[in-house]
């Protein structure tokens, strides 16, 4: 039945095969639940009946992607710790290994029972880290920084847009530098997920990384540029026997822990595995 219904008729199967050589599925749909004002599965039960109009702009959206704009920046979206958050080319795209970032901490501080614990998420980018971490942890104090005021302005509206506003404290400046101005800038833990793509590296990556701003990547000439700051800097800003959280690069966990030893105040207390069982996440303790 279904199958004669659509003989002669455009319907939502032609879209989403239309570029089937040329684009994943997924991504198609993607589009698709933007492009209908959709959710994923809206594009299986309900009827579309696609007319001109609607075909050229699908087509239009698919020559940005097609040209190298990611799909999240075509849609003004992404998913991070199962929550919407907005992005622009302002800031860069949440990863899904950044997710380790967010659910060692809060695995963390349930099994130490931390009260109010007081996070602090350098270059919070889009806010993704400090936002999940406030929703998923209410009790917690954020405080949220970035150089880019346009970065901070996206992190403000996903706070906005998660009823967070008044949980989450965002400062411009550069690291801890933007805390100036903020009052007893103490914290249990510090997070960050910095810059750390070497600066000769940049011209090399994919067409879709490029699209996104050089600030998030850039991490200097050796791409350890803002692991030192923060190695250097961080006992200031932490309590005693506070944390330090960090993601890092692919090959960077020795560089980055013989940083961090060369201050003899921390302790390397865990490195963390991505799903691809590369190291992606350190974790710091003052002693
Ligand atoms: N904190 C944001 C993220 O983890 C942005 C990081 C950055 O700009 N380097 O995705």
């Amino acid at each position: 039945m279904l199958l004669k219904n659509r003989v002669g008729k455009k319907d939502i199967f032609y879209l989403i095969d239309k570029y089937s050589c040329a684009i994943s599925r997924v991504e198609a749909e993607m589009l698709l639940e933007y492009l209908f004002n959709c959710e994923r599965l809206d594009l299986y039960i309900r009827d579309f009946s696609i007319n001109k109009t609607m075909e050229e702009l699908y087509d239009s959206l698919i020559s940005r992607r097609l040209k190298g704009e990611p799909v999240q920046y075509i849609t003004g979206c992404t998913e991070f710790m199962g929550l919407d958050f907005i992005v622009t080319k302002d800031v860069l795209i949440p990863r899904p290994e950044t997710e380790l970032l967010v659910n060692v901490i809060r695995d963390t501080l349930s099994v130490t029972q931390t009260k109010n614990p007081k996070i602090l998420d350098l270059c919070t980018g889009s806010g993704n880290i400090a936002v999940s971490l406030s929703k998923l942890m209410p009790q917690s104090e954020i405080v949220a920084t970035d150089m880019s005021e346009a970065a901070l302005k996206i992190a403000e509206k996903n706070a906005a847009r998660h009823n967070l506003s008044d949980r989450v404290r965002f400062y411009k400046g550069d690291l801890f530098n933007a805390l100036i101005f903020a009052k007893n800038p103490k914290f249990d833990i510090i997070v960050c997920n910095p810059p750390y793509i070497k600066e000769d590296e940049l011209s090399y990556l994919q067409k879709e990384v490029k699209t996104e701003p050089e600030i998030a990547l850039n991490g200097g000439k050796d791409g350890l540029d803002f692991y030192r700051i923060i190695a250097k800097e961080s006992y200031r800003y932490l309590e005693k026997g506070g944390s330090i959280l960090l993601e890092i690069g692919f090959g960077q966990k020795k560089d980055v822990e013989n940083i961090f030893s060369s201050y003899s105040i921390f302790e390397i207390c865990r490195v963390i595995k991505d799903f691809n069982n590369i190291p992606r996440v350190m974790w710091f303790n003052l002693i």
